[in-house]
């Protein structure tokens, strides 16, 4: 058989997981020569091979391909004959086609583990150990292609030792950029709250701090952590004082979740994902919703993840060597809702009197903790995509040659670029209502465009007249800018993921988005039928007096929504607020003041929420629906939306419900009026969505918004749905709030515009 020369480009996620070791090692197990190198296209194999040869090569590469890793593509072509002696794996190439991708950031390896926590290795408990298989990655690169001396490590020399690991095809830390010990790599240390530096046995000091109820600050992977025992609820008050956050829940960390088994339901699926190497913050479900009152108080999850770094895995391990087994509060290193803090100057800046665990790796690309939970069919659902997720790309269904930018919403930004076929979602951004957030929006957009050298020429923004994102993407100049509605977005973020194109009704359940007439929608039905979205029902508007300002003091909305029965409603307020603000209040919707006209959804859970918890504030975004969905329980008992049709749209109205939830407040009943409001939700759903989808001939259902972070609603729904004909479709590779709606921005231009 004839032996010929043939490249083989593989693209996927194939740099910094170890792939041209395994390229290496097949090639010599098969006796292949040729070279093997990293290039901004991909990883390219120039091969001498024969037929057969070439079937099993490209087999094995298949079949065996590290773990990390994942191929969308294999190209192989003839080239030139050339003469190899052996098989090598040589410098990257500069290459300027851009199809490559950019590894996430990945908790440590069991080998790693194993190396840290054994006392005879070199990186006995150093902080910095990592392989091809683990650590850093998009956290600390500047440019592409994925090579050490374009990372933030470059200002490290390898010592021998590590030079020698680096060097060697056979061994783990090939190529392994992010690769150090304690000779050469990066070390910690801790300043103090009174400004004195420790490097000796800086763990210990920190620890000792934990453990005596102390609040400090740990520099971790992707930025700094806020960190203090747990269990003390003092520290935790502390804490929350520091954040100036009152109820908002915390994330905690823990080396084994079992050891968490008295308060939380733990279920297989959500144990790996828990110990695996995206190690996300898992929402767990407390098995009562007092438990970790301090740290989650009033909601029924609490979100618990992994030591996922060897750092924190070391952290653990000194606690452990103390008696302590406590999870610890691990937030976000920041003040309310900034960005989180990344450089040590900054937090030692704005940290001033804490004691602060530093180290000198620095973080190029900041990136919060990735929030998650599993529905009860075991799908991932996100509240928050970051690390361990951000920069994967999104396949979508498109030809679209040209590059395009998307800028997301103004509240839990993300923005998303898109090329060939794929779409990047930027890591959380947050709320642009914060100028911190607005940079972080701007600098990150700057880093990811260059990185994967990104040239759109097309925006797509929201249709809101007054987001920041909009305003600031204008300002980038592109030649077009066109906007989409808010919910339409949603609803094709969905799309996007599952592929459809048209023929769906799409039903956005929300908090608030610019509606085309000029209200506030977020209770929206929509067909999208033969290339045309259409409005086909909707809940029945109310005022919302004072505007915006309605999502924190949600008495207002619940005012408004009880304007019929107004005697119970001023009733119910005045042992709680002055007279004089209710009727100012009532003045503005009666003479139209102020009062933008809303229908959506989430709005109505406010309302509902001050009726069942009595709070007429709302401490965070959603805090009031939070904690009414912690209060449902499952009975076939349901309020019912009455649906009426005007002209060509339904309209969705809650006179009885009204009238029944009043009821249920004289009885007392506040954990009944929160399940038969769910479960009327879960009924308008089914019965409506079913009714539209035969009257439009649809093919399913598309369900999107924040309101389906609801994880009694989502359930319930899935339940009601499962023996169905109808097919529905919530979102699982972005979150259903409006972190998602970058993606659907950039999916309604491609199948609509
Ligand atoms: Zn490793
Ligand atoms: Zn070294
Ligand atoms: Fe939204």
């Amino acid at each position: 058989m004839s032996i010929k020369t043939k490249r083989i480009t593989i693209n996927g996620i194939v740099q910094g997981v170890g792939f041209r070791p395994f390229i290496y090692r097949i090639a010599n197990d098969l006796g292949v020569k040729g070279t093997v190198l990293n290039s901004s296209i991909g990883v390219i194999i120039e091969a001498n091979l024969d037929d057969e040869n070439l079937e099993k090569f490209i087999e094995l590469i298949k079949e065996k391909k590290p773990a990390n890793s994942e191929i969308t593509s294999i190209k192989i072509e003839d080239i030139e004959y050339k003469d190899f002696n052996d098989f090598r794996i040589i410098e990257s190439s500069k290459n300027d086609i851009t199809t490559v991708s950019i590894p996430v950031d990945l908790g440590i390896c069991k080998d790693c583990i194993n190396d840290i926590f054994d006392t005879e290795n070199p990186r006995f408990l150093y902080p910095f150990t990592n392989c091809t298989n683990c650590g850093p990655r998009f956290s600390i690169i500047e440019k592409l292609p994925y090579d050490r001396k374009y990372t933030t490590m470059r200002k490290f020399k390898m010592c021998k030792r590590c030079k020698n690991e680096y060097e060697n095809p056979l061994d783990r830390r090939f190529h392994a950029q992010p690769n150090a010990c304690p000779v050469c790599g990066p070390y910690i240390w801790v300043k103090t709250s009174t400004n004195k530096i420790i490097e000796k046995e800086p763990f210990d000091y920190i620890t000792q701090k934990i453990i005596s109820g102390e609040v400090v600050l740990i520099k971790g992977l992707g930025g700094f952590h806020i960190a203090c025992d747990a269990f003390n609820e003092k520290a935790v008050l502390e804490l929350r004082e520091i954040k100036r956050r009152d109820f908002k829940p915390f994330a905690i960390m823990i080396d084994e979740v079992e050891k968490l088994s008295k308060w939380i339901i733990i279920t297989e699926e959500e144990k790996k994902l828990f110990y695996s190497q995206k190690s996300p913050i898992v929402m767990f479900r407390k098995k009562n919703i007092n438990y970790f009152k301090y740290v989650a108080p009033l909601i029924d999850s609490v979100g618990i993840m992994m030591p996922y770094t060897p750092l924190h895995q070391i952290l653990f391990k000194k606690l452990k060597e103390r008696n302590f087994s406590n999870p610890l509060v691990m937030t976000s290193g920041n003040f309310k809702d900034e960005p989180i803090i990344k450089d040590n100057e900054e937090a030692i800046k704005s940290f001033k009197n804490f004691d602060i665990l530093l180290h000198n790796r620095d973080i190029k690309n900041r990136i919060d903790d990735s929030v998650l939970f599993l529905d009860n069919k075991k799908n991932i659902r996100f509240i928050r995509r970051a690390r361990g997720f951000v920069p994967e790309f999104i396949k979508i269904n498109s030809n679209y040659n040209d590059f395009i930018f998307a800028a997301g919403g103004d509240i839990k930004n993300t923005f998303a670029f898109y090329r060939k076929g794929e779409v990047l979602l930027s890591q959380h951004i947050g709320d642009l209502e914060i100028k911190e957030n607005r940079d972080f929006f701007i600098s990150s957009y700057n880093n990811i465009k260059r990185l994967f050298s990104f040239k759109p020429e097309i925006a797509i923004i929201d249709m809101h007249p007054n987001y920041y994102s909009s305003n600031i993407t204008k300002s980038f100049e592109f030649k077009k800018v066109y906007s989409v509605q808010h919910h339409i977005s949603h609803i094709f973020s969905v799309m996007a993921e599952n592929n459809i194109k048209d023929n769906v009704i799409g039903i956005a359940f929300d908090g608030t988005g610019y509606g085309n007439d000029g209200n506030v929608w977020g209770g929206e039905f929509f067909v999208v039928k033969n290339k045309n979205v259409k409005r086909i029902a909707h809940f029945e508007y109310i005022p919302l007096p004072g505007g915006d300002i309605v999502t924190k003091e949600t008495w207002r909305t619940f005012l408004s929504f009880l304007l019929p029965e107004i005697d119970f409603a001023i009733d119910f307020l005045k042992k709680k607020i002055e007279k004089e603000k209710i009727e100012i209040v009532l003045n503005m919707i009666k003479q139209k003041i102020n009062s933008p006209l809303s229908s959506s959804l989430g709005r109505i859970f406010d309302a509902v929420s001050v009726i069942v918890t009595g709070d007429i504030i709302s401490e965070f975004e959603a805090s009031g629906p939070m904690k009414i969905e912690a209060l449902a329980y499952k009975t076939p008992e349901s309020y019912e939306f009455e649906i009426e049709k005007n002209e060509e749209i339904y309209i969705i109205k809650s006179n009885s419900l009204r009238k029944e939830i009043i009821n249920d407040y004289k009885n007392n009943k506040k954990e009944l009026i929160s399940s038969k409001f769910h479960n009327a939700i879960v009924k308008l759903i089914r019965d409506l969505g079913t009714k539209l989808v035969k009257e439009y001939e649809a093919n399913g259902i598309c369900l999107s918004g924040g309101v389906f972070q609801n994880r009694y609603l989502l359930n319930s729904i899935l339940n009601e749905f499962e023996k169905s004909k109808i097919k529905i479709y919530f979102n699982q590779k972005v979150p259903a709030n409006d972190g998602g709606i970058s993606l659907g921005q950039i999916y309604y231009f491609l199948t609509i515009m």
